[in-house]
């Protein structure tokens, strides 16, 4: 073979990059940030959206929202003061005029537009107050006789990185394109060919270069829905290589001992009288499976799902009493401070009348303090630990660490996952069993395909006695009788959490708005109690809050979504969700599941922002007519528009470069055949696909 470049081989050395022409240091550290770190990364990196440049559009068809090519005479170019000083410049083509806005130029730039030059423009089209114009297009001026052809592919548009322009990735892909070197294996090819039924899907070399620079007549609504056969296949190989990863982990897992840990009726049954309410069945049914796992010699990998509120959190406890009755060590972990430290206070209020220490680690503590935690565990004098990351943190050691319960599993990387698993390898050379819990209803195949390493069990239905959540959507404009429904119900003692919108991806502007939002409600609602909590507070803070909360010291809660996930206080049964219409669908379902946990009537409002487009008003409206999380999640498939940005990728189970896994969810079943294929008689497909995707370094391989 050829040497072949593949992502990822090159370790990220920039000189790796040095073959491009114009690539120094400097560039290459920008393009390390899109994850591009030798020429064949460059092939990976996919564009984002298309922009057809290859036609001129006649002045007189453009329609607002449109982004075209146009060509077309200066009539004039005048600096005019209005609300703000701008240059406009008038350019015509016999069947149209268009006016050209520009509120930043210099003079030379200006000059240069006279009357009777040849520009040609690319930009989008918006209704202006005298016909149609563009603002701050790209242009150039075109000198008479000398050709100007127009480009005869589909223009990509990459992922942004500031100080990297769109026409310098563009070409430094052209030329990764044109590499020989670069000649990729296609490793899916032999698997596809083994599949009579298999999509006829263009190669790895025709697909690459079709989605980089699409032929003229490429379809660019299917390209923008990421249905294109050729996004397809990529997507595909990209799930593949995941598959085969955890599938690899899965056998490896195998091969290790576990600790057996026999069913502990009777503390369990002490435990179970104390909690004062019966499991449900589908509470139940997870035990069983957990149960029998836990008593085996290999470490159970069992990843729970259950929707928001059917109450993992009591089976998860149940599953760490067998390793307490068997004498070793559990290690809660949640991923935020927030959920971890509501875990702790159930596992104690759980576990100390039953005379079983819960032990708490967390970044934020004391370092004397952490310092006795890691001693007491290290020594074996205390049997559960609940936390954050900071459970799998080096220098932290178990004695006889016999099970991990990850919450909230989409949250946490694989990796993560498993460095907390590796805790327990040290100190016995026994694996310890893990648990996985997530509320994230995904298909049963794409959960055998994504979570390949874990067999998976899931609760059915909700404890008994809880109302459904009433979810009414409003208009910003009824915020005053939004407030006043909230005065009204919490002078009757009722709680309320307010989330605020998400108005930036700034770190700091989600705080402000909550801060402004918290200072406002107070002032609305004297003799009320109002408090806040946001991701910018120490965790003694957000603990203060959230206990003030949870007692009923403090009645309205507003807040970030920062209380997205797990945050369980039965008694709130008001929930007020701003700018609703910017969340994805499952992070409203989330939110929504705060409230509804108790016996008390619920209710949810979307207090949206007007006007609302078509399809937000749709997948508001879902919420509306469902509160099971497993429907939510279909709908979200069926309504994900093209080109939305803010609901894409939120399924959360693993970072991926191309595929989605809600619009790419039907591949799963092809998936695991194409594994299974690969994995009977390719083993050097499934090492490079591993690599290609995943990278050699990867802590898939290492355990
Ligand atoms: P989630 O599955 O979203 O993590 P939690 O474990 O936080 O749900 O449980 C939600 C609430 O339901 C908690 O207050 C919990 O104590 C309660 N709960 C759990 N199981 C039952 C049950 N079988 N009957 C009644 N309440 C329950
Ligand atoms: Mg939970």
């Amino acid at each position: 073979m050829d040497h072949v470049a593949e992502p990822h081989r090159a370790g990220g050395a920039p000189a790796a990059l040095a073959g491009l022409r114009g690539v120094g240091p400097a560039l290459a550290a920008k393009l390390a940030k899109l994850g591009v770190h030798a020429p064949g990364d460059l092939l990976f990196l996919l564009p984002q959206r298309y922009e057809d440049r290859t036609r001129l559009r006649p002045l007189g068809s453009l329609r607002p929202g449109a982004r075209v090519v146009v060509e077309g005479e200066v009539l004039l170019a005048d600096v005019v003061f209005r609300r703000r000083r701008a240059l406009l410049v008038r350019i015509a083509d016999g069947t149209g005029q268009l006016t050209l806005r520009f509120f930043y130029f210099s003079g030379q730039q200006r000059e240069r537009l006279v009357p009777g030059s040849r520009l040609r423009c690319f930009g989008e089209v918006r209704a202006g107050p005298q016909g149609p114009e563009m603002v701050h297009p790209e242009y150039r001026l075109l000198t008479p006789g000398v050709p100007a052809p127009l480009p005869d592919r589909l223009t990509p548009v990459y992922p942004m990185v500031e100080g990297l322009t769109q026409a310098r990735l563009r070409d430094l892909v052209h030329q990764a394109l044109g590499r020989r070197d670069l000649a990729l294996t296609d490793w899916l090819a032999p698997a596809l060919a083994a599949l009579p039924d298999a999509p006829r899907w263009p190669d790895l070399g025709t697909a690459l270069r079709y989605l980089h620079e699409p032929p003229v007549e490429a379809d660019l609504a299917r390209l923008a829905a990421g249905t294109d056969p050729c996004q397809r296949r990529l997507a595909a190989e990209e799930m593949l290589a995941h598959y085969l990863a955890l599938r690899g982990l899965r056998e490896a897992g195998r091969a290790h001992r576990a600790f057996p840990l026999p069913p502990a009726p009777e503390l369990t049954a002490r435990f179970l009288q104390g909690l004062g309410f019966e499991l449900t069945a589908g509470q139940r049914a997870a035990l069983e499976d957990i149960g029998a796992d836990l008593a085996g010699a290999q470490p159970m990998m069992r990843l729970v799902q259950g929707d928001v509120g059917s109450g993992k959190t009591v089976v998860a406890a149940v599953a760490a009493l067998q390793a307490v009755a068997a004498g070793c060590q559990t290690a809660i972990m949640a991923p935020t401070e927030l959920l971890a430290e509501q875990h702790r206070k159930s596992f104690e209020r759980w576990f100390r009348p039953l005379g079983i220490d819960v032990a708490w680690l967390s970044g934020s503590m004391p370092k004397r303090l952490r310092e006795s935690t890691y001693a007491a565990l290290a020594a074996g004098t205390v049997p559960v630990v609940v936390g954050t990351h900071a459970l799998f943190q080096p220098g932290l050691e178990f004695r006889r660490l016999a099970l991990t319960i990850v919450d909230e599993q989409h949250r946490f990387g694989v990796q993560q996952r498993l460095r907390l698993m590796e805790k327990g390898a040290g100190d016995s050379g026994l694996r310890p069993h893990q648990l996985v819990l997530t509320a994230t209803p995904i298909p049963r195949t794409l959960a055998m395909t994504m979570y390949a390493d874990l067999d998976t069990s899931v609760i059915r239905g909700l404890p008994p006695g809880r109302t459904p959540v009433t979810t009414v959507a409003l208009p910003d404009r009824r915020r005053p009788e939004v407030v006043e429904r909230v005065r009204d119900a919490c002078r009757g003692g009722a709680r309320a959490y307010w989330v605020c919108p998400l108005i930036e991806e700034s770190e700091e502007v989600p705080s402000q708005a909550a801060e402004a939002t918290a200072a406002e409600l107070t002032a609305a609602l004297p003799g009320i109690s109002v408090g806040l909590i946001h991701g910018r507070m120490t965790a003694e803070q957000k603990d203060r809050a959230m206990q003030a909360f949870a007692t009923g010291r403090m009645q309205v809660l507003v807040a970030t979504t920062v209380i997205e996930v797990g945050v369980d206080v039965p008694e709130a049964t008001l929930m007020i969700i701003e700018n609703p219409e910017r969340m994805g669908l499952s992070q409203l379902h989330q939110l929504r599941g705060r409230v509804g946990r108790g016996a008390g009537a619920s209710t949810c409002v979307l207090l949206y922002r007007s006007p609302l487009s078509a399809l937000a008003r749709e997948r508001l409206d879902v919420l509306r007519s469902t509160n099971d999380g497993f429907e939510v999640a279909q709908r979200d498939l069926e309504l994900r528009g093209p080109g939305e940005v803010l609901g894409t990728r939120q399924t959360g189970l693993m970072q991926l470069r191309v595929a989605d896994l809600v619009h790419d969810a039907d591949l799963a079943p092809l998936v695991q055949r194409l594994g299974a294929a690969l994995l009977a008689g390719h083993p050097a497909a499934v090492a490079g696909l591993r690599d290609r995707w995943i990278g050699p370094d990867s802590r898939y391989r290492d355990v």
